[in-house]
Formats: structure tokens, C-alpha cells, sequence
């Protein structure tokens, strides 16, 4: 049975800010794999570059972390060597529905079984704050000084309408809740999202802890089979272009949909029953391939 000090590392310990909603993400993500009783050894954490992506050199896991906004690719190549392997895939905004975002799309709609876990602080952290897909408009701080224009994108309507079959959102100001995410998107068989608000205490001076407590609530009596339905619910946010003065926004947070469609692997013939890794490699004649290409 794995225990949180199997996954303990002992050689570095993180070095996010004090009070950065990562700090969470990591202690959330150690208890679902302690939760789903997953061996170490069976897990790959795959990222890309920012201040969550250090997150896989904090847990003994395997771990990969490989080029700004390229995680994805990294992992859906790991699930289609070994898809017997649990892999997570743990990006910021600005690595993944930036740089990363067209890798998104396509992991999504191939329903690659696998889960992202996107530490979602508005912001470019590691790089001192500037503006990131998701950030509010109107927004400016210190290395962006001009408020920004542009409106944010919505990561759950998009991973919506390319066809993720497991959509939901999380808040760091949760830990207990965040882990059942992890866990269900762990457990769902398929492309899996959960986007998770991450206050970044440090250079994003607007949507704090506060700011969140003040608007999150739990999804309740919602139909997470219905795309409608989840797509009425993720419009809730963000809407922030369109408030009346005075007004707040409503963030809700959990499962916005799932539903099961074959996966990736399972579509493909060559893997579909035993995974890549283990096919024997002896006894292949290649020669008429080669031929063909001189
Ligand atoms: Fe966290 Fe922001 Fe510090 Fe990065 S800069 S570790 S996101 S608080
Ligand atoms: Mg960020």
C-alpha cells in the first residue's frame, strides 16, 4: 500500500513562495495517489516550465519535465509507449492554454487517457507577472503596466467542445476537495480536466484566496452528462467583460461533465491489446520498408 512518505523525495524540498496555492496542488496530489492506492512506479508526471511544472521533481514518482508549453505531447507519447502507466500531466496557464494550447486541443479530442492539471493563477508566475490567457481584462501590474484588452479564455469551454470527456474545476483554498477531483479524473477512463484556481500570492494582486472565497461555490443537482447543461454552467465564468458595477462573479467549481467514449489507446490497433513496451521487438524484418523509401 503506498503512504505519503513513499513519495516523499528527500534530497530537495519545493521552493514555491510561502502561501502559494502550488503548495496545495502538491499535498492534494500526493493524498489522491495515497487514495487510489497507485504504486509510484506505475505514475509519470509530465511538465512543462513555470512554477508549477517543478511540481514533478517533488514527488517520487517518474517525472518528466521537458519544454515551455510542450507537456502534452510528452505524455500522450509516454501513453503510447506504456498505457498501462498513470500519466498526469501538470502545466500553468500560461503553459498549456498558451504556448501549449493547440496540444490541448488535440489530446482532447483524441481522448488520450490521461489527466491534466492545470495550476491556473492568471499569470505568468515564474516570469514576474505578466498577462496569461486566462487573465482578467483590465488587468495590469508591475511588469505589465498598460491594462490589458483582451478578454480571457475559457479553458472548460474549450477542452468542452473539442470533446474531453471528463471537465471539471477546482480552487486551492480547498485541499479536500481538490483531492476528490484528482482522484475521479485519475479514475475516469479518458481525457481528463481539472483546471484549478492557484493564487498566485506573490504577483497576482487581484484574484486572491479572498477574492475566491468570496465567490466560489460547489456545483449541486447538476447533470454532468448533459454538454448543454454543463456548458450553461461553464459560462458562469469568466463573464468578468460583463459585469454590472457592484457585481460579482459566481465561480463554480466541480465535475461540469464526463461521459465515456472509447479512448485513444483503445482505438489503435497496434496497442489496443498489449501496450508497446511490452511487444517483443526480436524477429522483425524491416527490409521492406526500407526499400521502399530508397
Ligand atoms: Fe507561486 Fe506566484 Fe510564487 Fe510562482 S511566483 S511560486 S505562482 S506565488
Ligand atoms: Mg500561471
Amino acid at each position: 500500500m503506498t503512504t505519503l512518505k513513499d513519495l516523499e523525495i528527500t534530497y530537495d524540498k519545493p521552493n514555491w513562495c510561502p502561501g502559494c496555492g502550488d503548495w496545495g496542488i502538491w499535498i492534494s496530489l500526493k493524498n489522491a495517489i495515497v487514495q487510489l492506492g497507485l504504486n509510484p512506479w506505475e505514475i509519470v508526471l509530465v511538465s512543462g516550465i513555470g512554477c508549477s511544472s517543478k511540481l514533478p521533481y517533488w514527488v517520487k514518482t517518474y517525472g518528466f519535465n521537458g519544454l515551455h508549453g510542450r507537456p502534452m505531447p510528452v505524455a500522450e507519447a509516454i501513453k503510447l509507449v506504456n498505457h498501462n502507466l498513470t500519466v498526469i500531466v501538470v502545466a500553468g496557464d500560461g503553459d498549456q492554454y498558451g504556448e501549449g494550447l493547440n496540444h490541448f486541443i488535440h489530446a482532447a479530442r483524441r481522448n488520450v487517457n490521461l489527466t491534466m492539471m492545470t495550476h491556473n493563477n492568471q499569470i505568468y508566475g515564474l516570469t514576474t507577472g505578466q498577462f496569461s490567457p486566462t487573465t482578467d481584462i483590465g488587468e495590469k501590474n508591475k511588469a505589465t503596466p498598460v491594462p490589458t484588452v483582451e478578454i480571457p479564455i475559457s479553458p472548460l469551454s474549450l477542452a468542452l467542445s473539442a470533446g474531453a470527456t471528463f471537465i471539471a474545476r477546482g480552487f486551492m483554498g480547498d485541499n479536500k476537495f481538490q483531492t476528490e477531483l484528482i482522484v475521479d479524473a485519475i479514475k475516469h477512463k479518458g481525457f481528463s480536466l481539472v483546471d484549478t484556481m492557484q493564487p498566485c500570492v506573490t504577483f497576482n494582486h487581484k484574484n486572491t484566496f479572498t477574492w475566491f472565497y468570496e465567490r466560489v461555490y460547489k456545483l449541486e443537482n447538476h447533470d454532468a452528462s448533459s454538454k448543454t447543461k454543463a456548458f450553461e454552467k461553464i459560462q458562469e465564468w469568466p463573464l468578468c467583460y460583463q459585469l454590472k458595477e457592484n457585481e460579482k462573479e459566481k465561480i463554480p467549481l466541480g465535475i461540469f461533465y464526463q461521459e465515456n467514449r472509447p479512448t485513444w489507446e483503445e482505438g489503435l490497433p497496434q496497442i489496443a491489446q498489449t501496450p508497446l513496451a511490452k511487444q517483443s521487438i526480436e524477429n522483425r524484418d524491416i527490409s521492406p520498408l526500407l526499400e521502399e523509401l530508397m
